[in-house]
This record gives C-alpha cells, structure tokens and sequence, in this order.
C-alpha cells in the first residue's frame, strides 16, 4: 500500500472543499472521503485504489437517524450499518431495509460500515480486484477478464460488452425499493438524487459508476414516508447463509387488502450492474390478485432483458424464484 496524506476536516464544507481538487470522484481518485474503510482499506491494499489524500468524515455530525416532519427518516451519511439496521423506526416502518443490511458481511463489519460507504461500495469482481488482471472498470481499455472468464457470480442486466460487473450492495438494493434520495454537498451546492438517477450503468465507461463529482460529499439519505399498510422484505440468495454476496435477491414493499395488490415496488440485487428498480415487475403486480400466477408474470417481466453469460445463466430461473418467493412471503395473510 503507498504511502498517503490524512486530512481530518473540521465541517462539511472544508471536506468538500479538500476533495473538490480531485480529478475524478470516481475509479481512481486521487483524493477519497474514508469513512469505515471497509471497501477503500481493501482496495488500497490491493493497489486497485491509490488516493494520494484521505479526507476522514467520521467526526463530522453526520451520524444521526432522524424522523422527519411528514414521516419519513433521514439518515446521516456516516451511520454505521448497525445503527441503521436496529433502530427502532427502521425495524418499524422500514423492515426491508433493517433485514437487506443484516443480510450482508458480518457484524464486525457491519459495525464500522457507514451509510454512505455502502451506496459507493465496489464490485466483487476478481478481475476488478487483481492488478494482473485485465478490467476496463479499473483500467479502461484493458479489456475485461470476466465476459470470456470467470462471471457465474456477475450480473446479467444493465451489462454492457465492456463490463458485466454486478453491484454487490443489499442495502442498495432496498433503498431502491423504497425510493430513497440522495443528499449530496459539492463544490456547486447541495443537490439531491434519487437512487436511480445516482448510479449509472457500465456501458462504454464502466470506471464511472455514479454521479458523483469531484467534492461532492454525502451528507445524508432520505426515505419518504411509508406507504399505509405496507408490507416489506428482504429476501437474499447465495452460496452460504453468512458472509456471502447475494446470486440473487429481491426487495418487495407491498401493499395488498382482500387478496388484491394496491400499490408494488420491486427491486432486485445480484443480476444487476446497478441496484435493479424493476418498474416492469411493478406494472403486472398493481391491481392484480396476490397469486402466485400474477407473482410469475411479475418475475417474468423483470427478468425479460437478462443477457446471460457462460457461467450464470443459472441466475434467470434462480431470480425469478426469488422474486415469487418473496412476493409470497409478503403477501400472506393480505
Ligand atoms: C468481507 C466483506 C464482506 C462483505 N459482505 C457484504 C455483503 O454481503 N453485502 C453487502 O451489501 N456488503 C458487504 N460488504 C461490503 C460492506 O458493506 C462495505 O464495505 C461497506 O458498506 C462500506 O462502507 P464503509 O463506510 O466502510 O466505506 P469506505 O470503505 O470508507 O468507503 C467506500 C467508498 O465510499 C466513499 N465515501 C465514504 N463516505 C463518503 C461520503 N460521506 N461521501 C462521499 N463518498 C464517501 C469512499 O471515498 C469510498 O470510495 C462486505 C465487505 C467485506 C469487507
Ligand atoms: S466485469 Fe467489469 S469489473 Fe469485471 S473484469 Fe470486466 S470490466 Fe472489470
């Protein structure tokens, strides 16, 4: 690992301020945020990420759940994972967010790791993560190791033929679900992304991977309020019950009376080079009967424009079920 500078910022603005003279905010940063270190130490050790500076966010009071005035939550960016998972109006309202973050690494690991490090955690691909490797995400233009190599674990929708790298977050994944947003403060002020505008998709540039700039600094993340007599969860599938990246999974925020689903929203984790927000799963759920037929169609349609590659075209059926068996769990009883 080189050697680097550590910068301990007084407030915000100075943090914004310190990174907002990086180059890029993105793979291969030159200056980084640190905040648990769980994703950059990593990458650092393996050569993969070498910022000349670390700017450390953990003393700036960003470290707060909070409920807001029209019900909903704020959460500040450097809430550990922990915090978030058990606080008691998460586990209350949000319950797919408190079982997506439980669902990943360790407790260790989930006692360090903050809000805003997971939205920007990294792939798990082994070719990001070697040196020797080629990946056009670490090093553009290299090529990449994965489409003719080892990619049973990758993603099969938002690919592209320069990357197929899935975005390994749970959390991610049920913050899409419920459409949280975003805040961030950067050198042009503060501006505010919902989910799905904050991560983009691989195509000819897969070392970009949000929408982030130079300075921007995540402040908080906000959630709207919950939708009446919702029901969510969380449901991960993967090689092992611990400490284990998901083949697949699938948030579903449901509401449903008399057997009749009102109001869906569907995300999935795993397939993805982005956390998968499936609108198409959405239209065949709402104002259908809570069936297992409706739940197919449903599944059906989000898994339609998977590309699979030579190792994981296993994970279409295997999403599909998932997603059925979740909208299953969810609805019992409704
Ligand atoms: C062995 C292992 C197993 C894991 N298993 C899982 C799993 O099953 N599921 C899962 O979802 N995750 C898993 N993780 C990933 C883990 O959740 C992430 O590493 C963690 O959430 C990152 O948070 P952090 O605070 O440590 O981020 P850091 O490593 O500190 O930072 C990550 C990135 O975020 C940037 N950053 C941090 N704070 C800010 C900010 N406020 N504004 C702007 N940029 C910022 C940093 O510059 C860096 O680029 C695992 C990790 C490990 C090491
Ligand atoms: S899938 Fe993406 S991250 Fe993996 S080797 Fe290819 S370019 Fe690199």
């Amino acid at each position: 690992m080189k050697t680097f500078q550590l910068t301990k910022p007084k407030d915000g603005a100075q943090a914004s301020a310190v990174t907002s003279k990086a180059k890029t905010a993105q793979q291969g940063a030159d200056i980084r945020f640190i905040a648990g270190g769980t994703t950059l130490i990593d990458l650092m050790k393996l050569s993969v990420e070498q910022p000349q500076n670390l700017v450390d966010v953990n003393r700036l009071p960003l470290d707060k759940i909070e409920a807001t005035p029209d019900g909903g939550l704020t959460i500040g960016a450097t809430v550990r994972n922990s915090d978030l998972a058990w606080h008691p109006l998460v586990r209350k309202n949000y319950q797919v967010l408190s079982e997506a973050i439980l669902s990943g690494a360790t407790v260790q690991i989930r006692n360090m790791a903050t809000t805003a490090g997971n939205l920007l955690q990294r792939t798990r691909c082994v070719y990001f993560r070697d040196t020797a490797m080629p990946c056009n995400k670490r090093e553009p233009g290299s090529g990449c190791g994965a489409i003719n190599g080892f990619n049973r674990s990758l993603a099969i929708l938002g690919t592209s033929d320069q990357c197929i790298a899935t975005n390994p977050s749970d959390m991610n994944v049920a913050m899409a679900a419920l459409e949280a947003v975003i805040h961030v403060r950067g050198a042009k002020g503060e501006r505010a992304i919902p989910i799905a505008d904050f991560h983009v998709l691989p195509g000819d540039t897969p070392q970009r991977e949000t929408v982030l700039e130079p300075g921007d600094l995540i402040t908080h993340v906000t959630l709207p309020p919950p939708a009446p007599g919702n029901r969510s969860l969380y449901l991960k599938l993967r090689d092992r019950m611990s400490y284990e990246f998901a083949l697949a999974s699938a948030a579903v925020v449901i509401t449903a009376a008399n057997g009749k689903i009102t109001r869906a929203r569907i995300a999935m984790g795993g397939v993805g080079t982005k956390p998968w927000r499936s609108t198409e799963a959405e239209g065949k759920l709402t104002d259908q009967s809570a069936t297992e037929a409706t739940f197919r169609k449903a599944a059906d349609a989000a898994l339609r424009d998977a590309k699979p590659q030579s190792q994981n075209g296993f994970k279409i059926e295997l999403a599909k079920r998932c997603l059925v068996h979740a909208l299953k769990l969810a609805t019992q009883s409704a």
